[in-house]
């Protein structure tokens, strides 16, 4: 079982509708960090000699949006996945747009991080002496070119690269945060990819997002407040009916990725993250001993 996949807001509706195939089985994992979120398996092309099957993990709920950005337990929702065997991690989420050359319902395969989360537990090695480790590619390469080629062969308009700030939410950015940010070269702004992205590499695990993009961000075109609706106004019902087909679309994206990552074996060094503390005699390669007591 080597390829899961985490989904952002909207997945709890694709769950719903049965959108992923065939469900085997579900079960949330009791990890040193907490309980995580539920783990579905489930298996698209049952019986055939072409299944796949891939574990599937909602990051903020299962039946509706229940839990925001910083409240989630990323560590143990990384930690259940490695446990239920996966490698490769193919992360879904919904960000806003700063760069005006995007445009609400396009998929992005962001290629950079900005971290402005706070308050967040960013790493499983507390107090230990582990943990230093390169940032050249945050998303794995491999990933992301699989996600290029399925967007690619499905014919859906995409952007092959992007720089995404991760901010500490729940509440949405300000109109000076955001020019900040695009000065910094930002391109989109979030609130989930941190820390799950670097936690990831920390247990040498493949990971990269698939971005589709929701709303422009604050101050990026003139809106007006409009009380009691989701983003109060910065969303045009155009614009989230254009998202709302772009969600529809993931299950697709996600089997052509899938397609690809099963012929190849893994060829980046994301699996090689923690290769010199081993050299050196200071883990093993049990994983789960590299937090130490926890
Ligand atoms: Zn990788």
């Amino acid at each position: 079982m080597s390829l899961a996949v985490i989904g952002g807001s909207g997945a709890y509706h694709l769950l719903s509708d049965n959108a992923f195939g065939t469900e085997v089985s579900c079960s949330a994992v009791d990890t040193p960090f907490g309980k995580s979120a539920p783990v579905h398996e489930f298996e698209v092309g049952s019986g055939s000699s072409e299944s796949i099957r891939f574990l599937f993990l909602s990051r903020h709920g299962e039946t509706d949006y229940s839990i925001t950005a910083p409240f989630v337990n990323y560590r143990a929702n990384i930690y259940a996945l490695k446990e239920r065997g996966a490698s490769r991690i193919l992360s879904w989420s919904g960000p806003g747009i700063i760069n005006t050359k995007f445009r609400p319902g396009d998929f992005v395969i962001p290629h950079d991080i900005l971290d402005e989360t706070k308050r967040r537990e960013g790493t499983f090695f507390k107090n230990r002496g582990i943990g230093f480790i390169r940032q050249s590619d945050p998303f794995c390469p491999q990933i992301r070119e699989s996600i290029h080629e399925s967007l690619h062969l499905l014919g859906f308009p995409h952007h092959e690269e992007g720089v995404y700030v991760c901010t500490e939410g729940p509440r949405l950015e300000s109109p000076a945060e955001i020019r900040k940010f695009r000065i910094c070269g930002a391109d989109l702004v979030g609130m989930t990819l941190v820390p799950e992205a670097f936690l990831a590499r920390e247990l040498e695990m493949c990971y990269a997002p698939i971005c589709y993009l929701t709303n422009f961000a604050e101050g990026v075109h003139d809106r007006k407040f409009q009380k009691g609706e989701l983003f109060e106004g910065m969303q045009t019902e155009e614009e989230k009916r254009d998202v709302d087909e772009s969600i529809r679309k993931f299950p697709g994206i996600l089997l052509g990725c899938f397609m690809q990552l099963k012929e190849q074996e893994r060829a980046c060094h994301c699996k090689d993250a923690l290769e010199r503390y081993k050299n050196k005699g200071m883990i093993t390669d049990d994983w789960r001993t590299w937090m130490g007591d926890v």
